[in-house]
């Protein structure tokens, strides 16, 4: 999968070379491209932002430098093929394990990170016009750019792509895969600090094992999301 991030801050994104998302890029299942905007404003002071129209508060990112942008990832691209552009917002629809597993079946993805009080609006448009566009939001709080965003949701949408997990089984019990939180895990003592693994996990009876799993997924999506239980 090709992924590109569009930001004033590219150092923001260092931690993609890290853990299996680096090695992910190290081994090619990921070819990952962080590019700064900055490069496409041409005046002294390498300015992205300028203030509202209409007045108010704060700085709005100007469209030149996003345009600029947009139009180089574009051409850098094979013929005909464009990236499918996630616009990170708190505005967004909200970002889910279904929509990482949605993203993860696309060849490319291309992130533009916000900052200030957001993008100029034709932004949008304009690349709409051009590509598919998604806003996407991590949830329902304001953070300072889109970067935190991305570097959450390129882990997400990565981790599902074949070859990035080693133990592909891993995926498949995990929180919010079937609606379910996944079940409490333990590891080695059997007894720590006074406190015991459940019996259960020492039997070798896998069927009950599995039945008390299921029993302990149950209780801890009600008790921590009773939402997930009324879908
Ligand atoms: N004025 C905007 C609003 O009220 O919707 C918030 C702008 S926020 C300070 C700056 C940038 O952070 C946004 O353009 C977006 O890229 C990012 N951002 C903030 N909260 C986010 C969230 N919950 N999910 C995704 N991105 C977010």
């Amino acid at each position: 999968m090709r992924l590109d991030v569009i930001t004033i801050f590219p150092d923001y994104l260092a931690p993609l070379d890290l853990s299996l998302i680096g090695k992910a890029r190290r081994d090619g299942l990921i070819d990952l491209h962080v590019h700064d905007l900055r490069e496409h404003a041409h005046d002294r002071h390498r300015t992205v932002d300028d203030t509202p129209y209409g007045g108010g508060a704060g700085m709005v990112m100007k469209p030149e430098p996003w345009g600029e942008a947009l139009d180089e990832l574009v051409g850098n691209g094979a013929e005909g093929q464009v990236p499918h552009l996630i616009i990170p917002g708190p505005g967004g629809i909200p970002f889910t394990q279904q929509t990482a597993r949605d993203l993860a079946t696309e060849p490319w993805l291309a992130f533009a990170c916000g900052r200030y009080e957001g993008i100029d609006e034709r932004v949008y448009e304009e690349a709409a016009a051009r590509m598919p566009v998604s806003v996407i939001s991590l949830g329902d709080y304001v953070l300072n750019g889109g970067e935190v965003a991305v570097l959450a949701m390129v882990e997400a949408i990565a981790r599902l792509i074949p070859g990035v997990i080693g133990n592909e089984q891993s995926l498949v019990e995990e929180s919010h895969e079937d609606g379910l939180l996944e079940y409490p895990v333990y590891t080695k003592p059997a007894t720590w600090r006074g406190r015991e693994v459940p019996e259960i996990l020492l039997s070798g009876n896998h069927g009950a094992i599995a039945e008390w799993r299921h029993e302990q997924r149950l209780q801890r999506t009600a008790a921590r999301r009773p939402d997930l239980l009324s879908d």
